[in-house]
């Protein structure tokens, strides 16, 4: 049988059409910054690639900077724009910000549906000056959407500048830049490559570099960019957005309600990426649930997984108010090509998977 892998917001299957932009362009021996032909054609590569990634987003080309992913971008943003400003991050951030942002960082915490407590930014960008606000746009544990929009307007009421990590939308929903001041990419969670990602800035925006070096990136980003990368990047940010996606989501809730009636879906009650569901199954520890579905068949995530093999208590559902059922949630995220049957499949192995966890008194 073969594996069914719903491990999306750790790493989407690559689109083919990335592959097949990546092969031609590895093919190439130019350095973008040469001056010769061969370097000319790969700086066209590289300048095609920034203005259609910058275009989907309602960004500049001059304003994208590339980088090694979505870690480095938000680095890039946080560190690179926080001087003068104090920094106040969403609880349920993902750990690059948290690290970027330092000890130091203010919290605004989550509302039990795992949305941002707006009274609380609000109540947080009243009590100081100049203020850095760095927040995802979707949470990749549970898939719930903050409230951008409103998180915008009270930014810009309080003159903060605002940083979102957009590193889990593209490729589920359709989302832009907008009136943020940066905004974060990494190409493996769209069907790119590992390994690449960007910064998208407000045009004048100039944060100051983490990495210096030949002057790439217009100085803001040094080192020769990763052109493969980024050709496969483009490639796959152009691919249209898969549908059926939460339908298929919906019907894997459905099915385990109807298995399990003491399953708790996280964050089910707030606006949710269509791909992404976390479920609770109370008294079994998430690894012992994810070790199960893998030897099935089932690739899975337990939190945040996206480290080194790991598998710790999700900071996110904790910051949800779960306690110690924070320990027991798989999340389930459906990649692009997941198929009509991908609902049946995932229930009849996490229905063997529990029935077994249970007979054993897990
Ligand atoms: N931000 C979020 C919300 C993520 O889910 C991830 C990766 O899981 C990152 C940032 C880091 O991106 P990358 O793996 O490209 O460094």
């Amino acid at each position: 049988m073969a594996r069914l892998y719903l491990d999306a917001n750790a790493t989407e299957p690559m689109r083919p059409e990335a592959i097949t932009a990546m092969a031609e362009t590895m093919a190439l021996p130019g350095n973008p910054s040469s001056v010769h032909a061969e370097g000319r054609a790969a700086r066209r590569i590289l300048e095609e690639a920034r203005e259609a990634i910058a275009a989907r987003f309602g960004a500049r080309g001059r304003d994208l900077v590339f980088t090694s992913g979505g870690t480095e971008a938000n680095a890039l943003a946080i560190r690179g724009l926080a001087a003068g400003r104090r920094v106040l991050v969403g609880a349920t951030e993902h750990p690059a910000v948290l690290a970027a942002a330092g000890p130091d960082a203010g919290t605004i915490p989550v509302l039990a549906d795992g949305t941002l407590d707006l009274a609380a930014l609000e109540a947080a960008l009243r009590a100081g000056g100049p203020a850095l606000v760095a927040v995802m746009v979707a949470n990749n544990e549970t898939g719930a959407l903050h409230p951008v929009e409103k998180i915008t307007e009270i930014c810009q009421a309080h003159g903060a500048l605002l940083h979102l990590d957009a590193v889990q939308v593209p490729g589920r929903l359709p989302f832009m830049l907008g009136p943020a001041d940066s905004m974060a990419l990494s190409a493996h969670k769209l069907g790119g490559p590992k390994g690449v990602g960007a910064l998208l800035l407000r045009p004048g925006l100039d944060p100051a570099p983490i990495l210096t070096g030949g002057g790439q990136e217009a100085g803001r980003r040094g080192g020769t960019e990763a052109l493969p990368a980024i050709a496969g990047f483009a490639a796959a940010t152009a691919c249209p957005q898969p549908e059926g996606l939460a339908g298929l989501r919906d019907a894997i809730e459905a099915g385990i309600k109807t298995l399990a009636p003491e399953v708790i879906i996280a964050g089910r009650d707030a606006p949710r990426l269509p791909n992404t569901t976390s479920l609770i199954l109370p008294g079994v520890a998430a690894e012992t649930q994810v070790i199960a579905l893998d030897l099935a068949g089932v690739a899975v995530s337990a939190g945040a997984a996206c480290s080194s093999g790991k598998v710790r208590q999700s900071h996110v559902l904790a910051a949800m108010g779960y306690g110690a059922d924070a320990a027991c949630a798989i999340r389930v995220s459906l990649p692009w090509n997941a198929s009509a049957d991908t609902p049946a499949r995932f229930l009849q192995a996490w229905g063997a998977m529990r029935d077994k966890l249970c007979r054993l008194g897990r």
